[in-house]
């Protein structure tokens, strides 16, 4: 197969890329703008590969896209490009509804139209993958609000999205839904859990911890760090989305989860008790927690009922959090140079995400 994948210069996208070149027969176009989240020294170790292209292109040029599609028509699509940060998107949401919103309705024209020329088989073994966030649910009751079994995010779940990135993304799932309705065009969807691990950019949680605390920072907690979210570990969610492309079944929805309910807390502290035997300095990590105010909006608890996914797919994850969060520890401590080359200098992992509700008057 050849497939088109968008946003591969990014986290989540870097590891599909490099899951499909080193295990499997299929070639990559990757196609992504380069943001500040986008960075090729990502793919370093599958860029030679004659399997594996790039191309600078932003989903929202259309015809850049239609050249893209004439040029090296592609089997599949698993489309991954976004802006991905809610602290950004709550700070500038107009990013968030160009790409996420019309950018996905000009990939899902631009793949459209090509598809419209495909030969009968061909045509009828094209997948357009939608890869998609469990944010787009809301949030769910958390233990300190509910006694006994609390409910999960199903595929059934209805929409309730909570933040301009949320929202945008539940925008960009209706219309992917839209199309395979309207047109018959082969799409799959799917919502995953929070992904942790290697190459992951130093806005989020898990590496903006590991790099303050390596260098002695403070580790900001926002509100009580209650706040649960299901932990999947980055390579288990490629694994699982190259199933989806190759064997889910068109207009199906997965749900991709990790089993790994964390407060945020109990991650931050998993984290310092990791770098006290790997890196110890005299004193507990731990001391470095300040708790800061709160995200506006900020989902108390997420978690995923992945069943579909091991009952028709079969697929699990195969890391617990606690050997994929040592893994990423690890390849924190081993790859300073990466962490110190994408912060390029317009951000230091300074709080983001903040608005100042006196300033409107509210
Ligand atoms: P990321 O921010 O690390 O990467 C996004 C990539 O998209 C970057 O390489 C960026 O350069 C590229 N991009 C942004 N705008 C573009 C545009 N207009 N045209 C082309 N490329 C553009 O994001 P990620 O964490 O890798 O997430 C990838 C996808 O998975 C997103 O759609 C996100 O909503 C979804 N998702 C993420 C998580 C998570 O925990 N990170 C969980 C579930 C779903």
């Amino acid at each position: 197969m050849k497939i088109l994948v968008t946003g591969g210069a990014g986290f989540i996208g870097s590891a599909v890329v490099r899951y499909i070149i080193e295990n499997t027969q299929d070639s990559v176009i990757n196609i992504d703008k380069l943001t500040y989240a986008g960075n090729l020294e990502s793919l370093e170790c599958v860029s030679n590969d004659e399997r594996y292209t790039f191309e600078q292109v932003d989903i929202c040029n259309r015809t850049e896209l239609d050249r893209v599609f004439a040029t090296h028509q592609p089997d599949a699509v698993m489309h991954l490009a976004a802006e991905s940060h809610v602290d950004r998107s709550i700070t500038g949401p107009a990013e968030f509804i160009q790409t996420n919103i019309v950018g996905t309705y000009n990939l899902l024209e631009a793949a459209r139209e090509y598809w419209n020329t495909l030969t009968n088989t061909v045509k009828e073994a094209f997948r357009f993958h939608h890869i998609s966030t469990d944010e787009v649910y809301g949030d769910l009751p958390h233990p300190d609000e509910q006694e006994g079994d609390l409910p999960l995010f199903t595929e059934q779940t209805s929409y309730s999205p909570s933040s301009p990135y949320s929202a945008s993304k539940a925008s960009s799932d209706h219309l992917v839904r839209a199309w395979l309705r309207t047109y018959g065009f082969p799409t799959i969807v799917t919502n995953c859990s929070n992904n942790y691990g290697p190459y992951h950019f130093p806005e989020k949680l898990i590496p903006l911890v590991i790099l303050n605390a390596l260098e002695g920072k403070e580790l900001p907690i926002y509100g009580k760090g209650d706040q649960i979210r299901d932990w999947l570990y980055v390579e288990d969610h490629a694994r699982a989305l190259y199933k989806v492309v190759t064997e889910g079944k068109v207009g199906e929805t997965y749900n991709i989860g990790g089993h790994n309910e964390k407060q945020n807390i109990e991650v931050v502290e998993a984290i310092c008790s990791i770098l006290d035997t790997l890196v110890p300095k005299g004193s507990p990590y731990s001391e470095l927690i300040t708790y800061v105010a709160d995200r506006p909006g900020h989902d108390r608890r997420y978690a995923i009922d992945s069943s579909k996914m091991s009952a028709e797919l079969n697929w699990t994850p195969v890391e617990t959090f606690e050997t994929g969060l040592r893994k990423t520890v690890q390849w924190y401590l081993d790859n300073q140079t990466w962490c110190q080359n994408v912060q390029d200098g317009s951000y230091q992992r300074e709080r983001l995400g903040e608005i100042n509700m006196t300033a409107k008057g509210k």
